[in-house]
């Protein structure tokens, strides 16, 4: 199958809600469009999610003070999950591009 075509169908799994991208890990991940925050490890490639319904006010808070409208909310948070920590071989600076 061509790129092109693979891309067209995630775009529209995307749409339907299907799957997310996931920006900083480059990648998609089986989710709604719901405001949720992605801890991406960079170590074994997890994604997992977390809603944080105050975080995500706060946000719009802070946007609306700033006379600011917020059309789309992209939190995600690269870093270590436990597991790949506790292997002890990715320090913090091993994996900070
Ligand atoms: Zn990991």
């Amino acid at each position: 199958m061509a790129p092109s075509l693979v891309f067209r169908e995630l775009r529209k799994l995307v749409d339907r809600k299907a799957i997310r991208k996931i920006w900083v890990a480059r990648g998609y991940m089986r989710g709604s469009d719901a405001p949720a925050i992605a801890l991406f490890c960079k170590g074994c490639g997890s994604v997992v999610e977390i809603a944080c319904d105050e975080t995500f006010d706060a946000l719009d808070r802070l946007a609306a003070h700033q006379g600011f409208s917020v059309s789309r909310v992209i939190l995600e948070l690269p870093g270590v999950c436990w597991a790949c920590g506790a292997h002890g071989d990715l320090s913090r600076d091993a994996v900070d591009d």
